[in-house]
């Protein structure tokens, strides 16, 4: 039988047919939690709960989240499926389209932006109404996902950049208007990660970023999956509206 900090809930990641969506429902599987696999491919999305134990439990679905449509339907399907909201919401999906400012394509700028924030956005905002209207609101967690790049700005990311400082700042807000309900909201701020999303990036400037992180090497989406599973569970209780960085010590 399943133990651990999130028997009995519902935890929804978007993102979750790669990388640190899918670490993290393995983190929280392993914890007890009934696990929502939401992505845009939803195969990818089914090869992730195909990966995790005790499966009954667990669904995938499809979604665009920078389509509130898209996310209205994901929601309504959660709760055809469990009758009641996932009270663990973790926003996982992201994307990249990068070029040197002078060179950014307008559609480049705005597909990011509507992806990372946008979406991110319109995930919390479902989620928190559908958790308020089921009178399930307090305790319920939700971890965003920005980065360190963020934080400093980073050549050729013009667009993901300004997306994750949003996406930051969106989770203050968060914080701040739904703590009243009981619903805490924290961001993790990953460094560089190994994930599909950092495969393409040339030998030579994977070997110029390794330099500046202390511990001299890319994270595990593992790593960035235990942080947002402590985030997520009520073992972080007082901690909210707050940003922690996962980077192996970064000195950009
Ligand atoms: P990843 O392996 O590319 O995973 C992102 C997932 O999100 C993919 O499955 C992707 O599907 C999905 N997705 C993209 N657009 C979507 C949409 N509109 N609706 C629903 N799902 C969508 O990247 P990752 O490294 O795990 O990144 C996860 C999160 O961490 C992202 O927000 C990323 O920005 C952030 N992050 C990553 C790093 C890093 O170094 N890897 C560092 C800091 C922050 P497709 O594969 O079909 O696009």
């Amino acid at each position: 039988m399943a133990i651990g900090h999130f028997v009995g809930r519902i935890a929804l990641v978007t993102g979750a047919g790669s990388g640190i969506g899918r670490a993290t429902c393995a983190a929280l599987s392993r914890e007890g939690a009934s696990i929502v696999a939401a992505d845009r491919d939803e195969k990818n999305a089914k090869l992730t709960i195909q990966s995790l134990k005790d499966n009954a439990k667990n669904i995938s679905v499809e979604v665009d989240v920078k389509d509130s449509s898209s996310v209205q339907r994901m929601f309504e399907e959660v709760k055809k499926h469990f009758q009641k909201p996932p009270s663990v919401i973790v926003n996982s999906a992201g994307i990249t389209r990068d070029s040197f400012l002078l060179k950014m394509e307008e559609s480049h700028f705005d597909d990011v932006i509507n992806v990372n924030l946008k979406g991110t956005f319109l995930v919390i905002q479902t989620a928190a109404k559908a958790l308020i209207d089921a009178n399930m609101s307090d305790g319920a967690s939700i971890v965003n996902i920005a980065s360190i790049v963020g934080v400093h700005g980073n050549i050729g990311q013009a667009n993901y950049s300004s997306s994750k400082a949003g996406v930051e700042a969106l989770t203050k807000t968060a914080a701040k208007e739904l703590s009243k309900f009981g619903i805490r909201c924290n961001a993790v701020v990953p460094g560089f990660i190994e994930s599909p999303m950092t495969e393409s990036v040339p030998e030579k400037v994977k070997l110029m970023v390794q330099a500046q992180i202390m511990l001299g090497r890319f994270g595990k989406p593992e790593e960035v999956a235990e942080v947002i599973s402590f985030l997520a569970s009520n073992r972080s209780s007082y901690i909210n509206g707050a940003s922690i960085e996962v980077t192996g010590g970064c000195r950009l």
